[in-house]
């Protein structure tokens, strides 16, 4: 039977596994398993090959992404760093050319080390995207919406193009969740969360997944996974699905104080541009409303002066100037000094990471508080 995303969040795969009829999850912390005899198995032999209860959250992401696996990592960058060993040295990548920093310095250091190259590229547009391929292409990567400046790809748009050259297509999903966006059901082959942020939502925890829904990639990356071993401990799974219970109910209300702020900035004669996924005035509304079921908690803004920027991060005193994103807590972060501190001037201030430029990451505090800390930081 399928459930709604609400339910798969509260009871996760649904498979009674406990013989004590325990509610939540036990935590098995526990590194290896008996035989019951020769050849035989409980199904576990080993943690690093699987745990019951990172299966768990396995398969309760998996079922949040309608894909068929995922695989449970100690960080979001593990997640990545794994999934480069599917491509060779010669292989070459496109992807968003607005990202997250950790990501573009796996890039340039070990992937270009490796042999792998990337193109960063604007996938705003599916045209730009389509230019950049060529005959080493192995895989088009996206973030949609982007970081920081929150532009949206044609997650379907973008399927189609990859699979007619033979690439695979991956979206890092991490800014909406699989709560307001599945790329899987869009035609993309892989999606990666650094289930830190929304997926976990308590910024206490860090972890990363791979979701597929094809069964031979499935083996590959799980080969690379039980043998490179950047597996998530049974604590930190169990600290996920607790988080998980809850996604819908943050979804829903980080998105309704983004709205809120991202209105009231819209009226303050000190932003120039307000980046939000859920305003009416953007000219990709149409399709962010094809795409995406809700808008999440992400918020750009450019302020007219850089020293303005600085004193808002300096002045606020509930929300906290803090790097990261996807919690419970608001946090304020500046993304020229913070995310993209490793990106060349020249590209970041291309795509608009300047110096009055913030980030918000809204949390789902009372609206009211929110609004009365960033009036006084903005006074
Ligand atoms: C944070 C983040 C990552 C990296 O995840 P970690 O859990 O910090 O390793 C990757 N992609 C995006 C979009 C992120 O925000």
């Amino acid at each position: 039977m399928a459930f709604a995303a609400e339910t798969i969040c509260v009871q996760g795969s649904n498979e009674r596994r406990d013989p004590f009829g325990a509610i939540s999850m036990p935590i098995y912390q526990n590194a290896a398993y008996a035989h019951p005899g020769l050849g035989k198995s409980t199904g576990y032999d080993y943690s690093r090959c699987g745990n019951p209860t990172r299966d768990e959250v396995q398969k309760t992401v998996a079922l949040l992404e309608q894909g068929t696996e995922a695989l449970a990592f100690s960080t979001g960058m593990a997640a990545i760093t794994a999934l480069m060993e599917i491509f060779s040295p010669g292989d070459h990548l496109i992807a968003t050319d607005d990202l997250y920093g950790g990501t573009l310095r796996l890039w340039n250091t070990i992937s270009h080390k490796n042999g792998i190259s990337v193109d960063c590229v604007d996938t705003s547009n599916v045209e730009t995207v389509k230019a950049a391929i060529r005959p080493e292409t192995k895989a088009i990567y996206l973030e949609t919406p982007s970081n920081p400046m929150m532009k949206v790809a044609d997650i379907q748009a973008i399927a189609e193009l990859a699979h007619a050259h033979e690439c695979l297509l991956i979206v890092d999903n991490t800014f909406l969740s699989p709560y307001f966006q599945k790329p899987l059901t869009l035609g993309a082959d892989i999606v990666v969360h650094s289930g830190t942020k929304y997926l976990e939502g308590h910024n206490d925890t860090l972890s990363g997944f791979l979701v597929v829904k094809d069964d031979a990639l499935y083996q590959q990356l799980n080969n690379i996974y039980k043998t490179t071993g950047a597996c998530l401990s049974a604590f930190d799974s169990w600290l996920l699905l607790r988080g998980i219970k809850t996604l819908a109910v943050r979804m829903e209300q980080h998105q309704k104080n983004a709205l809120a702020i991202a209105h009231w900035l819209e009226q303050r004669p000190e932003v120039e541009k307000v980046y939000y996924i859920g305003l009416d005035s953007r000219p990709d509304k149409a399709l962010i409303d094809r795409q995406c079921s809700g808008y999440g908690g992400m918020i750009s803004f450019r302020l007219n002066s850089a020293e303005k920027a600085v004193k808002i991060l300096e002045s606020v005193k509930l929300i906290r100037f803090a790097e990261s994103l996807g919690g419970v807590e608001s946090l304020l972060t500046y993304p020229m000094k913070q995310t993209h501190a490793d990106v060349p001037v020249e590209v970041r201030e291309a795509l608009g990471v300047d110096e009055k430029l913030l980030r918000m990451s809204v949390g789902i505090e009372n609206i009211d508080d929110l609004l009365a800390d960033l009036e006084q930081a903005f006074a």
